[in-house]
């Protein structure tokens, strides 16, 4: 099989997600007054509305519609007033009424979009980007200094009910191959349920994973999901077609379903662009199919082939009234709108003058974006701390929490992280001392002063000590030099790596290289 970055010359590929997140903040269900409860003892949380017996009658939770329409508004959809439920027709066991309730052509939140920021590897998967200068727009994209914007149309957000849970015993990893019983817990039946689908905009499987990421930034930041992708409250379908370059019809797409993980859904779209790419080539058709990802064997295979809308039999409800949203409603929703992840880098920008990129990347935990603004107002908001705070912040602690680890809020408070800040602002130690004082404070439990004096850490500032050492340096190596000056400038590295070395790795980097520069005749 080609590499994706070949079949991208060729090709382009077409994506569009379906976005299923489950309202887990709410109390109760969509329909009835049963508690929502995740791990609960199975069918504890039942009652006739849910079971689906004949004859109950389901009420719309009215909290679970704010959440939808707090969603609509923080991804600038229009709030349709005049909605109604439908009738999805489906047998399975998992639905005992024989049907989901779910929205119709037009749901509560229609024709919204969100902005992606594409940079760094996020960016590299775009074809083409080099031709683009900054500011340089090509159909959904504008090009920036260190990547693009793309922007995303989102079709619709509708409520839906969540199915009950099947449990498959006696075959491998809980899937129904091999299983002797399959149990159903309806605990999980009629949990309220949001899917939000992408118009067809995303071009790269990187682009898919920023929309993911960024729509579950906003939902956590909205607290109306805890968007937990290993739980299951969060999952999604990608939908992926290719054409060739140039042309504008769509392509046959498959369909992923129930992705689980981020990585999942780009590595699951890659495989499935470049196995498209194969069969077409090879004069091939692709056939309208859901197909499963498994990340142990990296390859998609086929679920089944779609169903038509027809095969689905929707009406509306006849049970449940059209629903109309007043003017009030919805602006008392969105007076409870909160600070967004995109305002939030904008005020980080404006109030302490970080960079866009560094603003962008702390934004992406409320927990370190919230640590951030402890640690300036700690600091007194100096402005010098800024952007060695983000570094760290960034770098350090939010690769921490995305390996999974969460950190103790009286181990690092703000006081010991200003207190490491001001070291690293004032020179006191250097960036890599930085690092590893922030883990000894980690694991030791102590103020980074302390650790910096156990440990012997200070930066030698003092350029007279250090231009002595770069005079020896420079002396003992007089063939190195004779080359560097020859032209082979990637010496560089090696006198500083000697500088270090011999101030044993106290000489602040910065000075080091100034002097090595003046002396060196640049
Ligand atoms: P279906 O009826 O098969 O569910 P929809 O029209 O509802 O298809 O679209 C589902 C998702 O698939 C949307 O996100 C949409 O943007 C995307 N999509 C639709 N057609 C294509 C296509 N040809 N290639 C890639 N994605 C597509
Ligand atoms: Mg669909
Ligand atoms: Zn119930």
């Amino acid at each position: 099989m080609k590499t994706m970055e070949e079949v991208l010359r060729d090709w382009e590929a077409v994506i569009g997600l379906e976005v299923h997140c489950e309202l887990t903040k709410l109390e109760t269900k969509m329909f009835c007054g049963c508690k929502l409860e995740f791990g609960a003892e199975p069918n504890t949380h039942t009652c006739p509305v849910c079971l689906g017996l004949p004859g109950a009658l389901p009420v719309p939770n009215k909290a679970a519609i704010e959440n939808i329409v707090l969603a609509g508004l923080a991804t600038n959809c229009d709030i349709e007033k005049h909605t109604m439920f439908y009738r999805k027709g489906y047998m399975y066991p998992d639905m005992s009424k024989n049907f989901q309730t779910t929205q119709g052509p037009k749901a509560f939140c229609m024709r919204g979009w969100l902005d992606l920021d594409m940079d760094g590897r996020g960016a590299e998967e775009r074809y083409n980007l080099a031709a683009l200068k900054p500011g340089d727009r090509d159909e959904n994209i504008t090009r920036t200094e260190d990547g693009y914007i793309a922007h995303v149309g989102i079709t619709r957000i509708h409520m839906e009910e969540d199915a009950a849970k099947l449990v498959h015993v006696g075959g491998a990893e809980g899937r129904i191959e091999g299983a002797t019983e399959s149990l159903v817990d309806y605990n999980r039946a009629g949990t309220p349920l949001m899917e939000l689908v992408t118009e067809p905009d995303l071009r790269t499987p990187e682009e898919a994973r920023a929309f993911m990421q960024k729509l579950r930034q906003i939902w956590l930041a909205l607290d109306i999901s805890d968007c937990s992708m290993e739980e299951g409250s969060l999952r999604a379908d990608g939908n992926v077609s290719l054409r060739r370059r140039g042309s504008k019809e769509l392509g046959t797409k498959t369909e992923l379903k129930n992705i689980n993980s981020f990585k999942s859904l780009h590595d699951g779209l890659a495989y499935e662009i470049c196995r498209q790419a194969e069969v077409l080539e090879e004069g091939g058709i692709i056939y309208q199919e859901t197909r499963h990802w498994d990340p142990s064997t990296k390859r998609t295979v086929v679920m089944r082939v779609k169903e038509t809308a027809d095969d689905y039999r929707m009406f509306p409800d006849p049970d449940l009234a059209p629903y109309d949203l007043t003017d009030e409603f919805i602006d008392n929703v969105r007076a409870k709108l909160p600070e967004l992840p995109d305002q939030k880098a904008k005020r980080f920008i404006a109030d302490f003058g970080l960079s866009a990129y560094d603003a962008r990347h702390l934004v992406e935990h409320r927990a370190t974006a919230n640590f951030f603004e402890a640690c300036m107002q700690e600091g007194a908001a100096k402005a010098e701390f800024a952007k060695p705070l983000a570094n760290l912040l960034i770098n350090d602690i939010a690769a921490r929490l995305n390996a999974g680890e969460s950190l103790d809020a009286d181990v690092l408070t703000p006081v010991r992280m200003v207190q490491l800040v001001d070291m690293l602002a004032t020179d006191a130690v250097s960036s890599k001392q930085g690092k590893e004082i922030l883990a000894a404070v980690l694991e030791e439990d102590k103020d980074p002063s302390v650790i910096a004096d156990e440990r012997g850490m200070k930066q030698v500032s003092d350029t007279s000590a250090l231009e002595a050492i770069v005079d020896q340096v420079l002396a003992s190596n007089p063939d190195k030099v004779a080359a560097y000056q020859g032209g082979k400038k990637g010496l560089l590295g090696f006198f500083m790596g000697q500088c270090m070395k011999a101030s044993r790795g106290q000489g602040n980097p910065k000075l080091f290289n100034q002097l090595l520069m003046r002396k060196l005749g640049e």
